[in-house]
């Protein structure tokens, strides 16, 4: 049970969390800010618990996002709406404090990390709102600069891949290729509104998206996987003028082949979620504009957690997309007299 530490943080009982192919980077052990014994996950719903003395803008019973990012809101990279970089939080939960796979976590400032959920939104379509839209949005749709008329390229169609060709939609790009080896989570980036399907099981996407764009290659690549493979075919496949958006969270040194890419005014963005995009999300999964529970495959009990691990982690064998854990708590509890 975590306690309240600082005046400025809340203890929120979780209700709805998820499964991120962050966490399984820090399974693998290539996120090195990830301490051994680390309570990880970093989006959920839930409901506040406790306050400390020094949070007004919540009461306990609140139901609230939970924001993958903490920020104090009052640094110099809060002011400018940076919370990924923010000086007293950015990613902590999950990271370098416990996180959201739990029954209660500790949410510090949580006056600018939290936001009321609003009556509108499934709760489970609100979890994909912590992390993976705003993330799809802002990293990839936003830093790529998306614009009407664009040719995009999506490299990696797990989650957070699907997340940005959902969002990237809000653009109107003409053409959305993805590439991936998987037939199933190609085929669920067509549902989702991907436009040309790249199967690259044998290693040829790159040549297939240069055939395809007449040797051009594509306007933005969002890259969403977080291997250097995921950088090459970037690198081999962005336009002249392009822009490469990397969303994938990299554990491996890459090579930038400046020899051939020097001339080619291409331009690379990397960086954290700011998630300062929730309140213009909420309003758009509010009004049907995107529905984020296309991204949720499988449905599981937090207690069931290492199971849920093993359904992610295999997905080309389950299908598996976001799989939702639902805090035992959350049950009514059966009453042990009527039995
Ligand atoms: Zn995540
Ligand atoms: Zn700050």
């Amino acid at each position: 049970m975590p306690v309240i530490q600082k005046p400025t943080d809340a203890i929120v009982r979780i209700h709805k969390t998820t499964i991120c192919g962050t966490d399984l980077h820090i399974m693998r052990g290539t996120v090195e800010t990830v301490a051994v014994g680390r309570g990880i996950g970093h989006e959920g719903v839930g409901f506040v618990e406790q306050i400390g003395s020094g949070v007004t803008n919540f009461n306990v019973g609140d139901k609230v996002l939970i924001s993958c990012i903490t920020s104090c809101g009052k640094c110099a990279p809060c002011k400018r709406g940076h919370y990924g970089q923010c000086r007293d939080g950015g990613w902590m939960l999950g990271n370098t404090i416990d996180g959201c796979q739990a029954e209660y976590v500790r949410i510090p400032h949580a006056d600018n990390s939290l936001y009321i959920a609003p009556t509108n939104i499934d709760d489970e379509a609100l979890v994909m709102l912590s992390d993976i839209l705003p993330t799809g949005l802002e990293v990839g749709v936003l830093e790529g600069r998306i614009q009407p008329g664009h040719t995009v390229a999506v490299v990696g169609a797990g989650p957070v891949g699907l997340a940005a060709i959902l969002v990237a939609q809000f653009y109107s790009p003409a053409e959305i290729y993805v590439i991936d080896r998987d037939e199933n989570r190609l085929n669920e980036a067509k549902k989702m509104g991907a436009t040309k399907l790249i199967n690259n099981k044998d290693n040829n996407a790159v040549q297939q998206v240069l055939a395809d764009t007449d040797d051009i290659g594509v306007d933005v690549v969002i890259e969403a996987i977080g291997l250097p493979i995921g950088w090459d075919i970037s690198e081999s496949i962005v336009a002249a003028g392009g822009n490469i958006a990397i969303l994938g969270v990299h554990g491996h040194p890459v090579t930038l082949h400046l020899e051939r890419m020097w001339k080619r005014n291409f331009t690379m963005t990397a960086g954290l979620v700011h998630t300062n995009s929730i309140p213009m999300l909420m309003k758009a999964v509010a009004t049907g504009k995107v529905d984020p529970r296309r991204l949720i495959s499988h449905h599981f009990k937090l207690s069931e957690a290492k199971h849920a691990y093993d359904v992610f982690t295999n997905a080309a064998e389950t299908n598996a997309l976001k799989v939702i854990l639902t805090n035992d708590l959350s049950k009514p509890t059966p009453n042990p007299t009527s039995a």
